[in-house]
């Protein structure tokens, strides 16, 4: 019948299709949303670096305004630092304070990403390091007097880095593993130079990691799945490393990942879609039809009715209802309700409609129906409900009926209430049409 055509139309997606519906939706959302943060990663760790490289050139007027010292040869400890000193009664820089410092600021920077400060003196007489590895000691032992020079500043281009105003004063090494620690590192060197020669060299190794982690602190932060320099990656964006020597890197993502972030949202979705979709239908349903009956309500079909033209009319009224809750009970006559509008409903196709009209009273509406027919199938639905026990009980109905050809609902409707009047008066249990 009419109402179970319109329900169809509610029918829900199954879970399955919601699901991959939102999967695609959420993952094409999230790769535009990825590929907007690209950028912005980029310049974070760009400025990230940047803001490092401004702490450690921090220390060249710190490094000038220390005053020397004489100290004996051997190694001095002082706040945590190992001063190295190769030779007996030196004059040397005590910087212990200053690289404490220096090594703080940098971790508050980059959080448990500092692997080692050093501060190495030219010519190699003696030397810092935050914190001393057995490693460095056996290899400052071995160093030659010129060896910063040749070893690093040099290599890294920094000899005449005190003749640029602009540009990079320091330089970062590729990662690289540290000989001896197997720790996979970049080195930030930077040279402070007096009167167009190289003092000292400051030396802060970062753990390769830091990048990593700023990766994923980001990713945390926005909700994103990027990478750096992934091999899979559906996009990417490449940048340099701030100075590097050019060194590039690129930032992106895979779609793996994207499918991985999109299945949690796309689940929610899915199950709240199927959550809204049966409360919606409910709703409807309670909207349009009688919860007693599962009829048409009246105030949901009588405005369509008053639309219509051209269709006919059958009014049915339960006999003696009021005897059969008299003599049964109001719970038996419910039954007796819900039980003759099931035959109702079993006895007309879809396109017809049936409403409960009021308490005991149905309304049937047919359209395209030839006049000749409606007696035949008023007499099929009395017959219908005349034949079978109605919750133990002998029921009948009265009907009234008309076709109708541009007339307004109302008077169909009072037309097709005296033949049903004319059937109660003939006797009840039977039809009229008029
Ligand atoms: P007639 O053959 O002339 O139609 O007699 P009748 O007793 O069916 O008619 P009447 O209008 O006197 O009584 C209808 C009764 O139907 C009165 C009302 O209490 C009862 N009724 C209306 N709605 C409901 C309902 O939802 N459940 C039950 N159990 N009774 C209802
Ligand atoms: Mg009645
Ligand atoms: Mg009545």
């Amino acid at each position: 019948m009419h109402i179970s055509s319109n329900v169809n139309r509610f029918l829900p997606y199954s879970f399955i299709r919601v699901f991959i519906l939102s999967l695609l939706v959420t993952s094409t959302a999230l790769q535009l949303f990825n590929m907007a943060h690209t950028q912005d990663l980029v310049r974070q760790l760009q400025t990230n670096f940047h803001s490092i490289f401004e702490t450690i050139r921090r220390f060249g007027s710190y490094y000038n305004n220390t005053p020397n010292v004489l100290l004996a040869k051997g190694i001095h400890e002082n706040n945590g630092v190992s001063l190295l000193v190769r030779q007996n009664n030196m004059s040397v820089k005590d910087l212990s304070p200053g690289i404490m410092k220096l090594h703080a600021q940098v971790e508050e920077l980059a959080p448990n990403s500092v692997w080692t400060v050093a501060v190495l003196e030219n010519p190699s007489l003696y030397a810092h390091f935050l914190p001393l590895r057995k490693q460095y000691s056996v290899a400052f032992e071995q160093y030659r007097l010129n060896d910063v020079i040749e070893r690093v500043v040099v290599r890294q281009q920094l000899n005449h880095t005190y003749q640029e105003f602009y540009g990079c004063n320091v330089q970062m090494t590729e990662p690289y593993i540290e000989n001896g620690t197997d720790a996979f590192i970049r080195t930030v060197y930077y040279p402070i130079h007096n009167r167009r020669s190289l003092d000292a060299l400051v030396s802060v190794d970062l753990k390769e990691s830091y990048i990593q982690d700023q990766i994923e602190a980001y990713n945390k932060r926005h909700y994103t799945a990027l990478n750096i320099d992934g091999e899979h990656n559906a996009f990417t964006t490449t940048a340099l490393f701030p100075c590097s020597n050019e060194m590039a890197f690129s930032i992106g993502f895979s779609f793996t990942d994207i499918i991985m972030k999109a299945v949690w949202p796309s689940l929610l979705l899915a199950v709240l879609y199927q959550f809204g979709s049966r409360v919606l239908r409910k709703q409807g349903r309670s909207i349009r039809t009688d919860e007693m009956t599962n009829l048409y309500r009246r105030d949901y079909y009588e405005p369509k009715l008053k639309r219509m033209t051209s269709f006919s009319l059958l009014v049915l009224d339960i006999d003696h209802f009021k005897q059969i809750n008299d003599g049964h009970g109001h719970a038996k006559g419910d039954e007796v309700l819900a039980k003759c509008a099931r035959i109702i409903s079993s006895q007309i196709r879809a396109g017809d409609a049936a409403i409960r009209w009021g308490g005991e009273e149905f309304v049937i509406v047919f359209k395209n129906m030839h006049q000749g027919i409606l007696f035949e199938k008023a007499e099929q639905i009395r017959l219908a409900i005349a034949n079978e026990k109605i919750a133990g009980l002998d029921v009948t109905v009265s009907i009234g009926g008309v076709t109708t050809h541009q007339t307004a609902f109302a008077d169909t409707y009072k037309i097709a209430d005296t033949a049903l009047y004319e059937s109660k008066h003939r006797g009840r249990n039977r039809v009229t049409i008029l």
